[in-house]
Formats: C-alpha cells, structure tokens, sequence
C-alpha cells in the first residue's frame, strides 16, 4: 500500500472526540506514520482528546498543539474560528466548551425528531453509538442515515435531508462569530479564522473579527484552488495575520485533504505562538475603514 508522505504541518484536524472516525491515539499515529511532525488536534468545542493526543505525540516524535474548532451562528454564513494554544485543564473555558457541546446535543436531538416525521426514523440511543462520546454532530446523524439505508452515501444524508436548506436541517444555538475570537482571546489562545471560502460577505466580516482580536486566516487548505490561496494570502498580508493551513482530517474521506496533506510555511507554527498574550488589548484598530477588493 503507497502512502504518500505528507508535509511536517498539519493545523486542522479532527478526531473522535468531536466528529473524526480515528481516536486522537489513532490520529496521532496515522500522522506520524505520515512523516507530520507538528499537528494541531482541533475538534469541535472540545479539548478532550489533547491530552492523550500529546502522549502519543511525545512517543512518536510528533509535537501536538492542543486546539479546538468552534462554529459560530450569524448571519455571515459558516465562519469557524479555530483557537490555537489553550489550555486543556482551564475550567472556566471547558465551562463555556460544555456549554456548546451541550447545545449541540440538543439540536441533534431536534434534529432526529424532525427525521422521524419525515419517514426517516433513527435512534438518537444509535447517533450517539456512532460518536462514541465525542460532541455530537451531523456527520453522526448522516452515518445514522446512511447505516438505516435511507441515502445511498454520507453525502447524499447531508445533501438531501440534513444541509442548512434541507427539510430536516436545525440551526444551532451558540458564539457569534466575534464571541468565539474573544472566548479564545479571553483563554489565552490565538484565534484563526477556518476555511474562510465559507464565509459570506468576508470583505465585512474580517475586519470585524480582526478588531475583535482574530490573528490567523487558512490560506492553506484542501478545496482552495491557487488562485483561493493568493487571494487569502493578500487578506492575512493586509490585516497582518499569520497565513494557517491545515487538512481538516475527519478519517472519512469527506473533506478535501488526507492528513498532514497541505504545504505551508516552516515558520507558520512559530508566527502562530507569537501572537499569544495573556489578554487581548482592546486597542483601535487601524483597519475599520480599510475597502478590501474582492476579485470575483
Ligand atoms: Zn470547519
Ligand atoms: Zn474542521
């Protein structure tokens, strides 16, 4: 079996503690195997895999920065704020953390209730089977989908039942995208907005999260095409924020890049760690009024 190398950086992953297939364990090994020397383990509003992922990474020669990945809800689309360098023993974050994996229970269960008066009736008993303890997502219930034999693939639950226009479909309660930036400035981290391709009307969105004290932008990320990554690569020059990227691995297959599969600069991990501080200035910002192009 050929598996081909991967590049030493890898800033976006998830696993089975939020909706990744492997164990961070796993995770960490597949990685490593990989030739990936420094992997962020960013699940869903948990740092519950970190500490075991570090072990791992310790034994293998992997250097783990624990991080999470929050989904916000605004009218700006799907912006995901990706906060490097908390800390997993912080009991005031892990409050607010639980607080947003909580939520997202509640709006899986929805979620199954409205499937069920569908004509599509799964076990929420089952959903949770599938995420084996992790924050339950709508990979989960689309795995629910397709194991009943209702959809023909994963991506056929989420296209036909499950996405954001989809009968089924249940908006989530949580952060805005600026409360998620100041949730990890206020616990030390370093935000980075994910996948910024997902996000509406970034020309406005952006600056605003850069005030609200956002220091990174995935420039370097699977479905971006060259001229996705030049364009991102002019906001992060423009807003002075450090270019990130990573593969957002889940272990399905379902996103754009295997594991450890993006380049990015060798300094990109070190950029990142200098835009710690301990609590984030609210100073003016000089980009309110800046007029950013958008080429298409
Ligand atoms: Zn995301
Ligand atoms: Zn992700």
């Amino acid at each position: 079996m050929s598996d081909p190398l991967a590049y030493a950086i890898d800033l976006h992953t998830h696993s089975l503690r939020s909706d990744g297939a492997l164990s961070p364990v796993e995770l960490v090994r597949r990685a490593a195997g990989r030739g990936v020397l420094i992997q962020a383990l960013s699940d869903h509003d948990t740092l519950a895999g970190v500490a075991e992922a570090i072990a791992e990474g310790e034994r293998l020669g992997v250097r783990v920065i624990p991080a999470t990945e929050l989904n916000t809800e605004s009218e700006w689309g799907d912006v995901h704020i990706l906060g490097y360098f908390l800390d997993p023993a912080d009991q005031a974050l892990e409050e607010r953390l639980r607080w947003l994996r909580e939520n997202r229970g509640r709006r899986i269960e929805l979620m199954v209730e409205r499937l069920a008066t569908l004509g599509f009736p799964v076990t929420l008993e089952r959903v949770h089977a599938i995420a084996q303890g992790g924050a339950l997502g709508r990979p989960h219930l689309a795995q629910a989908l397709l194991e009943a034999g209702y959809v023909p693939s994963y991506d056929e639950a989420f296209r036909t039942l499950i996405s954001k226009e989809s009968p089924a479909y249940v908006a989530r309660v949580g952060l805005t995208p600026h409360e998620a930036v100041r949730l990890v400035r206020d616990h030390g981290g370093v935000p980075a907005l994910a996948h910024p391709f997902t996000a509406d009307r970034l020309e406005i969105v952006l600056p605003q999260l850069v005030d609200a004290g956002l220091a990174g932008i995935e420039c370097y990320y699977g479905s971006h095409g060259v001229a996705d990554t030049v364009r991102y690569l002019a906001l992060a020059a423009r807003y002075d924020l450090v270019p990130t990227g990573g593969s957002d691995f889940h272990g399905r297959g379902e996103h754009g890049a295997p594991l450890g599969g993006l380049w990015m600069p060798p300094a990109t991990v070190d950029a990142l760690g200098s835009r710690r501080r301990s609590a984030h200035a609210l100073e003016a910002s000089p980009y309110h009024d800046l007029p950013v192009e958008r080429p298409n």
